[in-house]
């Protein structure tokens, strides 16, 4: 009974230990546990979109007139980009200075086709956008065109005759409200789901780990440091420079979704539990929230950028390729756009390293090196992609004139 007493992050942190133990020590037992994995991640998956919508409509109603929305959407867009420019250059001078690919010798390689399929060509992402059928992007749970269609959505709710705008402005408000409940009712299940999530995960990776100690060692220690200086640094910078905001509290507050993003491996499915915490605890408001957190969760990922980049100079250096400056900055563009089309979900960004291994000619096959260490590297970025969009909130809403909590 003492262990419900503990702080939530806390049960998560030892459910994490708990899980990589019985894993590797008692893999059998993943049968009882795994189920509680399911059915948490189905509880976040159920809230995402009616979360995503209400949240969208209230918050853009509430802005007002178009003017500040379009202020708002601007801030956001230049710190998304902003941020993973400059993920993507830490990871640029990283893997120039290790070198992690060079004289290494890889003697396995996987398929690709185990890949899952894509989330589609970067260059129509614009017009994917735009959602032929809304109630279809509901149902698939394509996050961008529910998006598009809530702004526009919100945006003419303001516009209306009072007689039509308050009954609609007080529906959205209330469903926001409620799903926020349902939320915050699923994120006490949090430590059993990552329980269930994690033991699985090590039990089916636990093949993998000789490759991991091995020849891949230096590449994932090039993501991993990258990705550290990241979080710990640049984003700090970031927060506390340009936001005002003290970066410390606000990690202490975003402990629950950083660990979840963590487990999950998805920025989409921690979604709900970021917002929770961006608001609740950091104390920025719903207008901000409800706008820039869905959109980041979509498009904003700093760690995935970084990797793209790591990961493509990598394969170029093990296959004996020198890059040109040419190709160098296609992949860092590449690796910007691949992190805006990646969608928040598990092993994304490796299906879209494809694209810049093709745009920057580099052989495809290369992927078959990187795949059998992707899962811990996703964990990773996943959570860096978290950690950006709540820093992100945070910046916006101070800049804003918001009295936040950090
Ligand atoms: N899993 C990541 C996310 O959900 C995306 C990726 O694979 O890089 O944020």
């Amino acid at each position: 009974m003492r262990l419900l007493k503990l702080k939530l992050h806390w049960q998560i942190l030892i459910a994490l230990v708990v899980a990589v133990m019985l894993g590797l020590y008692l893999p059998a037992s993943v049968r009882y546990v795994s189920w509680m994995g399911d059915i948490f991640l189905r509880g976040l998956k159920m809230v995402i979109v009616p979360l995503i919508f209400a949240s969208i409509v209230s918050g853009v109603t509430s802005i007002g007139s178009g003017r500040s929305l379009g202020r708002i959407g601007l801030k956001t867009i230049s710190y998304y980009i902003f941020t993973s420019t400059l993920a993507i250059l830490t990871g640029l001078i990283l893997v120039n200075l290790i070198r992690p690919g060079v004289d290494v010798h890889l003697g396995f390689s996987e398929e690709i086709s185990q890949l899952p399929v894509g989330s589609g060509k970067i260059n129509d992402l614009l017009i994917r956008m735009i959602p032929e059928n809304i109630i279809d992007s509901m149902a698939r749970g394509d996050i961008l065109p529910v998006i598009f269609f809530a702004v526009v959505f919100g945006f003419f709710v303001s516009q209306v005759n009072d007689q039509y705008r308050q009954p609609l402005t007080n529906f959205f408000d209330g469903l926001f409200e409620v799903m926020m409940r349902v939320t915050m009712f699923i994120i006490r299940f949090t430590p059993l789901g990552i329980l269930g999530i994690v033991t699985r995960e090590v039990v089916r990776n636990a093949d993998k780990l000789a490759d991991i100690a091995g020849s891949m060692a230096i590449y994932m220690l090039t993501v991993i440091i990258g990705l550290a200086i990241h979080a710990a640094i640049t984003l700090p910078l970031i927060l506390r420079f340009v936001g005002k905001a003290n970066p410390a509290k606000h990690f202490k507050n975003m402990a629950t979704p950083l660990l979840t993003a963590f487990s999950t491996v998805s920025s989409s499915a921690t979604l709900p539990l970021t917002m929770e915490a961006v608001e609740h605890k950091s104390g920025v408001s719903n207008k901000i929230t409800s706008f820039t957190l869905p959109l980041g969760a979509t498009i904003n990922m700093d760690g995935t950028a970084l990797y793209e980049c790591v990961a493509a100079i990598f394969i170029a250096q093990v296959y004996g390729i020198e890059l040109t400056f040419v190709q160098q900055a296609i992949i860092v563009v590449t690796a910007l756009l691949a992190s805006i089309g990646a969608a928040g979900i598990p092993m994304a960004g490796l299906v879209m390293i494809t694209v810049v291994l093709t745009a920057a000619n580099l052989p495809l096959e290369g992927v078959g090196l990187i795949i059998a260490v992707d899962l811990i590297l996703d964990m990773m970025r996943t959570t860096v992609n978290v950690w950006s969009d709540s820093c992100g909130a945070v910046t916006i809403a101070k800049s804003e004139g918001e009295a936040t909590l950090v």
